[in-house]
């Protein structure tokens, strides 16, 4: 069962419509949007981690440098 966006409800898949609505904030998903969602979340993890690493490696430099 996949989760609100805006809330982070629990979402209930309505037979009548084929989507999921939040019974939270009334927010509706097709199962369309949902996959399309999930794409995008686990691009913007990778971006995110992506940029942890860089951070990280930043770090790394700049306290070496200092010694
Ligand atoms: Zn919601």
């Amino acid at each position: 069962m996949p989760y609100c966006r805006e809330c982070g409800a629990k979402m209930i898949y309505d037979r009548d419509t084929r989507s999921y609505v939040c019974p939270g904030c009334g927010l509706t998903y097709t199962t369309q949007d949902l996959l399309i969602e999930s794409r995008k979340t686990l691009g913007e993890r990778v971006e995110e981690n992506r940029r942890r690493r860089k951070y990280a490696e930043y770090l790394d430099w700049w306290t070496s440098s200092k010694k």
